[in-house]
């Protein structure tokens, strides 16, 4: 039987509830397929390891994850105690960027029984690539002069490898899905990034000859998210505006409490690491109420990454047939603790 070894790091707050139910379902289906186990090691890295050590993580925290197949975390964040900056910078974008995880993975789907924000969303399923590495988010610029001169330079990086990168990993997956790749871009605005990026995009999709493509700019991408998400299958976006988007896709969903991602190594180098877009919500940690579909519906997503799709897809039911008899945590207007949501699924399963 396949042993897969498993780094655990639950963080803070409402990580330390939601990591071990998700891991009580992964452990349930991987019961029920029969072909593989979890060997789950936990380590206890997060705030409270800051304000003893001084530190997120050891030293040779990032070389100890090495040895694994993959990281499940939770959320990492104490905002009262520990600077934002130092959470962040100190672990999730310290593992991010040491174990080159340069593709950001997030779906937006209508779940069944759940409430969009949206008046009337037809049923959308999109995910979205997000290039995880460079782009807008880079450490070079500065700022010049001072006073009422005073002018602040931030530069964009593209480099080709990265740019390829994630346009590849898009059209690999729009393969599996509904055949079709939006490309995220502004190059009637910015002249030198986006040109760039949209030449890439017609260079790789040559290779894909199946597979439909549309170019929209980002504005008017965001646009058509609230007026017909419908209308997209996979979407390749740079750093900047990935990271809007996936924001807007939660949004759209209902709540951030269900919302999954994945910060994949697609090459396999390094482990990837998996973890939920919401943050460690420190205003309901410890009282048993969080939501804990994003933490398992992210636990999907590593079923997929280690080729158990097929589990991934019922473990993806099991969330939505409990959703549509009504059992919801507070976020989705339910009264059901978290505990209720995570045996309700596994009665499902
Ligand atoms: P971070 O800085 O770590 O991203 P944040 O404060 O920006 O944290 P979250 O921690 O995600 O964001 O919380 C935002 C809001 O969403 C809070 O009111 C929180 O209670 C709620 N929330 C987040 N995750 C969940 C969840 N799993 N279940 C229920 N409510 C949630
Ligand atoms: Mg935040």
């Amino acid at each position: 039987m396949k042993t897969y070894k498993i780094a655990v790091i639950p963080g803070d707050g409402i990580g330390k509830e939601v990591v071990p139910a998700a891991i009580e379902v992964l452990d349930y289906v991987a019961k029920l397929d029969g072909g593989f186990q979890f060997e789950w090691t936990y380590f206890p890295w997060g705030c409270d390891y800051y304000l003893e050590h001084g530190e997120m993580m050891p030293e040779d925290g990032i070389e100890t994850l090495k040895q694994f197949d993959q990281v499940f975390l939770g959320a990492v964040g104490m905002p009262e105690l520990v600077p934002d900056h130092i959470s962040l910078w100190g672990l999730l974008i310290k593992i991010r960027r040491e174990l080159k995880q340069s593709i950001n993975v997030r779906p937006a789907k209508l779940l069944k029984g759940l409430q969009s924000p949206l008046r009337n969303p037809q049923n959308f399923d999109i995910t979205v690539v997000r290039e995880n590495s460079e782009g807008e988010y880079s450490d070079s610029g500065g700022r010049i002069h001072q006073g009422a001169d005073e002018i602040a330079i931030q530069n964009a990086i593209f480099t080709r490898k990265g740019t390829e990168r994630a346009m590849r990993y898009a059209f690999e997956l729009a393969k599996n899905s509904r055949q079709h790749v939006t490309s995220a871009t502004k190059s009637n605005g910015l002249t030198y990034s986006m040109p760039f990026w949209d030449e890439i995009f017609d260079e790789v999709k040559k290779d894909y000859p199946d597979i439909d493509t549309a170019v929209n700019h980002i504005d008017a991408l965001a646009a058509f998210f609230v007026m017909k998400p419908h209308a997209f299958d996979v979407i390749v976006a740079s750093n900047l505006f990935g990271d809007i988007l996936t924001d807007l896709g939660g949004a759209i969903m209902g709540s951030i409490g269900i919302a999954p991602a994945a910060n994949l190594n697609i090459e396999r180098e390094f482990p990837s690491m998996f973890e939920p877009v919401h943050g460690s919500a420190p205003d309901i940690a410890g009282k048993g109420i969080a939501n804990p579909i994003g933490q398992i519906w992210t636990g999907k997503m590593m079923l997929d990454f280690l080729g158990h799709q097929d589990t991934g897809t019922k473990v993806l039911n099991a969330i939505e047939n409990t959703l549509a008899t009504g059992v919801k945590t507070g976020d989705l207007g339910g009264t059901a603790t978290l505990e209720e949501v995570k045996n309700a699924i596994l009665n499902q399963l």
